[in-house]
Formats: structure tokens, C-alpha cells, sequence
């Protein structure tokens, strides 16, 4: 789908994200910046001009089995809120089904990876268990119309099918996780990419993994991030 940038909308944003966020990474720290910055994503979301298009809606889940990329800082986030609002049950499911499903990811190649439903652990009921600490990725994917979810989920292996998309709700998204990213980026904190669940494992069965985090070191010692390349670097303030 073709659309035309709104260069001021974007630059705006990256601005306004950017000169917030940096101080409260500063104050607050990376985690309880980062849950402070999901709630203005989620605003920015809800303001774009085109969100009364979008198709999505509670209990539709088809983009709950794809694959979702994670920073650290969500990782840790997520954590904390799983600890904080799971019963000691629903964590046992949770962390049972994150392992599991980190387990049968490590096996296959980048390739299968990507094109693999899995059904994310925190799905229950068809809804989101951690729906105020989901990750920005799930933030960030929408579409004005169902049948290209459920195609993608119903032929996984066609990297083809591309879901009709908000422009308006997905510039104000990636400008948001942009501006984000590189306020911790500069104050030196990991911000590569993760699958969810390898991720998730990783920072429960690698000890000094949030330690590291917070001392700006890379905190999987047995996972390899990606870097994201931004899409608006040239707009950047
Ligand atoms: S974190 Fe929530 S919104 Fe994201 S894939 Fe999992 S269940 Fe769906």
C-alpha cells in the first residue's frame, strides 16, 4: 500500500518522544520510562486521524500468532507486571508455555522463525493477559480489515500478504517506538531486537540478565539481538 509521509506529523512526534522520554530515562530509569511512554503510544494511537478505520477489536487474535519482536526494556517491563498481576498458577502456565515455545523456535532457521504460528503464551481466552505491558510491535500492528490477518495466519510461509494498514496510525507508531528507541539508544542502553518468547526465556533462566540490562550491557549472554534499522532516521531532530 502506497501512502504519502506527513513529515511534520512524524517530526513532531520524534521530537516531542524524544526530548520526553530522555528525561524520564534519566529520572525514572529505562523500565518505568518505557511504561511511562506506552501510555503516550497509545494516546498517539488513539489521536491519529485514521484510527476509526482499523478492524481490530477485542477477541480478534490472528496477529497474536505471529511473530513478535521485543526490546529489552519491554522484556523486563512485562516481567514485572506478570509478577505483579498473575496468580501464582497463571505464571507457572505463562512461564510453562514460554519455554515451551522458546524451545521449539531455537530449532528452526531465521526463515522458519518468521513464518511459524505460535500461539503467544499470554493469549488466554482470546484476549491479552498483559494488555497494558503488551510490547510496542503489538502496539504498533493494526489493519482496516480482518481477511488479511487470517489470510496471513491461514498461509504463514506467504511473506506476500500485507494486511491494509492506518497510514496516520502506523506513522504515529513507528515515529513513537522510534523516538523511544533512540532516547535509550543515547543514554546507552541495549535496544536491539528479540523474539518475544526467547527473549522472555532468556531473562528468567539467565542470572544478572536485568542487572545487566540496567548497567547499559548487552543482558542475553545466549541470545543476538538484532539492530532495527529506523525508518525516519533522515527525520530525526
Ligand atoms: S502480547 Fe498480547 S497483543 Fe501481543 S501477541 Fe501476545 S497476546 Fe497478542
Amino acid at each position: 500500500m502506497e501512502f504519502n509521509l506527513d513529515v511534520p506529523f512524524i517530526r513532531d512526534i520524534l521530537a516531542q518522544e524524544c526530548a520526553r522520554a530522555r528525561d524520564e530515562i534519566r529520572d525514572l530509569g529505562a523500565v518505568r520510562a518505557l511504561q511511562s511512554s506506552q501510555q503516550r503510544h497509545d494516546g498517539r494511537i488513539a489521536a491519529a486521524p485514521d484510527v476509526d478505520t482499523l478492524a481490530c477489536a477485542a477477541g480478534c487474535t490472528w496477529c497474536c500468532y505471529f511473530t513478535v519482536d521485543v526490546r529489552a526494556a519491554e522484556v523486563f517491563a512485562i516481567l514485572d507486571f506478570v509478577e505483579r498481576r498473575f496468580t501464582p498458577e497463571e505464571r507457572a502456565r505463562v512461564y510453562a508455555e514460554v519455554r515451551a515455545n522458546s524451545g521449539a523456535l531455537k530449532k528452526l532457521g531465521d526463515s522458519e522463525r518468521v513464518t511459524r504460528n505460535l500461539k503467544c503464551p499470554f493469549l488466554s481466552e482470546g484476549r491479552c493477559g498483559i494488555y497494558a505491558a503488551r510490547p510496542q510491535s503489538c502496539r504498533n500492528y493494526h489493519a482496516t480489515d480482518v481477511a488479511g490477518c487470517q489470510q496471513s495466519y491461514d498461509d504463514p510461509d506467504d511473506m506476500d500478504i500485507d494486511p491494509e494498514f492506518a497510514p496516520g496510525v502506523y506513522q504515529a507508531g513507528v515515529a513513537h517506538v522510534e523516538a523511544f528507541s533512540t532516547a535509550m539508544h543515547d543514554a546507552g542502553y541495549d535496544v536491539d531486537a528479540y523474539e518475544l518468547n526467547c527473549a522472555l526465556d532468556a531473562a528468567l533462566s539467565e542470572p544478572g540478565a536485568r542487572e545487566r540490562f540496567e548497567s547499559r550491557l548487552k543482558p542475553f549472554t545466549e541470545l543476538d539481538g538484532e539492530e532495527v534499522a529506523a525508518e525516519f532516521d533522515d527525520l530525526e531532530p
